[in-house]
């Protein structure tokens, strides 16, 4: 059957070999378009490799290894989120400008919000956050019963944000997907619950990621609330600027505090050191802001009707694809969170005409034994087909777009022991191993 096949490298669209063929016959190098400026290293490799390709500024088409990446992270995301009761829904991007009237957010959003018209003049908005669309849609179903909350809704949907600034790639775009939660809950205790078993589900993802992240007080900006923290990646190229307690662990955005504190405030004896971060959520405490605007409530034990105390819980799901490029790779070499890489294996056939030509069945061979025993790894394998090009090259090719497992069906293959050459890319460790080895090793 087909799906029982490799994927062919040559069939990937993803072209970053032809492109650099392309780009060194135009004479730019490793670089990528002419013109463009490469801001970060996500944003370069990720470009260079054939992950994403501009349309126009802050916009991106993002190729097929990109939205296999960014598959896996929404449904790690999605386990995490229903882990603790949250139901998926889809909301629509146009927004009417009514709805951002009554919560006062139309002329508060100024020039980020991008704005429309219909046909018959009715004004909108692309949405870029859904605190009004959620409330508004709950307050139209009626009354909850305090027997149906906490209510945790989330969605993973395009956003759309007229950034002053668009740049880095898919960090900061005019358009991006974000995963957005909002929940409904019958008390300020039971709020602060839920906001606390949402942080700890971020947590969780962020260790399952490998990716370093500091939760950090923050600022509640447009959004409102009493009562917000950021998941920050510290990297170089991060756009906030962090504080950190060495002695007691408190951590804020410096947007919050006072920007001559040197010793920390909540320990009082700590020093507090500076590092730059990468906001790859935000979870807030609203109250009743927006359920009281837009009478969303619920029918307590006697039967009263009480309005809803809410929380919004972002997660930046493009931002975090590129930010965790942007932590774990070298300056020309992908490296992936080994749960988000795109393919798992990548099977390198000797090269045409080679003294190991005859390797090239065993390659496909692999493939089925591999995916006879692992079949989770079905989908997950692609076979570098390019054999006019040399072992080398193909290697270097796959060490660049950061395949988890490089598996070389050469020489050593057709010994009377064969083996296979198996190259982990996160440890840098090569092993020689017997097909039953290789199964085992992966
Ligand atoms: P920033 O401070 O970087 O502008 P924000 O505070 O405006 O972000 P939120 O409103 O808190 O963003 O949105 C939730 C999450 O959405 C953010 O934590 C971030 O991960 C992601 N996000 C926000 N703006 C962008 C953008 N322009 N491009 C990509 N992701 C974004
Ligand atoms: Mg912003
Ligand atoms: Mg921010
Ligand atoms: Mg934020």
């Amino acid at each position: 059957t087909s799906s029982a096949r490799p994927l062919l490298v040559s069939k990937l669209f993803q072209p970053a070999n032809l492109r650099e063929e392309r780009d060194r016959e135009l004479g730019l190098g490793l670089g990528g378009r002419q013109g463009e400026s490469m801001a970060c290293k996500s944003q370069r490799l990720m470009l260079q490799s054939g992950f994403i390709h501009p349309s126009n500024p802050g916009c991106y088409y993002l190729l097929p290894v990109t939205v296999r990446a960014m598959e896996k992270l929404v449904r790690l995301i999605d386990r995490e989120m229903q882990g603790i009761g949250g139901q998926k829904l889809d909301m629509p991007s146009l927004c009417a400008a009514d709805l951002w009237r009554r919560s006062e957010r139309w002329d508060l959003m100024g020039k980020e919000l991008f704005r429309l018209q219909d046909r018959h003049g009715a004004e909108y908005c692309l949405g870029p956050t859904h605190e009004e669309a959620i409330t508004e849609l709950l307050a139209a179903h009626g009354t909850l019963s305090y027997r149906q909350l906490p209510l945790l809704l989330y969605q993973v949907t395009r956003k759309f944000r007229d950034e002053p600034k668009p740049r880095f790639g898919l960090l900061r775009g005019r358009e991006f997907y974000m995963k957005d939660m909002y929940s409904f809950d019958t008390c300020e205790e039971a709020a602060h619950r839920t906001y606390q078993a949402v942080c700890e589900a971020y947590t969780r993802l962020f260790a399952r990621l490998g990716l370093r992240c500091v939760k950090v007080q923050a600022d509640t900006g447009h959004i409102g609330g009493k009562l917000s923290h950021e998941f920050q990646i510290p990297a170089e190229i991060g756009e906030d600027r962090l504080l950190i307690c060495g002695d007691c662990g408190f951590s804020a955005n410096m947007e919050t505090i006072d920007q001559g504190l040197r010793y920390c405030p909540e320990c009082k004896g700590g020093t507090l050191s500076e590092t730059k971060g990468i906001e790859v959520g935000h979870t807030f405490y609203l109250g009743t802001k927006y359920s009281y605007i837009f009478s969303a409530s619920y029918n307590n034990m006697q039967n009263k009707p009480v309005i809803a105390e809410m929380g919004c819980f972002g997660l930046g799901i493009t931002r975090i694809l590129a930010a965790s490029i942007e932590v774990l790779s070298s300056e020309d070499s992908i490296r992936w969170p080994a749960l988000l890489a795109p393919y798992q294996i990548c099977i390198l056939p000797p090269k045409k005409g080679s003294k190991a030509d005859e390797a090239g069945e065993l390659a496909q061979n692999l493939f089925k034994v591999l995916v006879e025993a692992v079949p989770s790894l079905r989908g997950e394998v692609v076979l570098d087909d390019r054999t006019h090009l040399t072992i080398g090259r193909r290697l270097k090719d796959a060490s660049r777009l950061g395949y988890p497992y490089v598996i070389v069906t050469g020489k050593s293959a057709l010994e009377d022991l064969p083996t296979f050459e198996v190259c982990s890319q996160n440890t840098g460790e090569t092993l020689f191993l017997p097909i039953e080895g290789v199964v085992d090793y992966i």
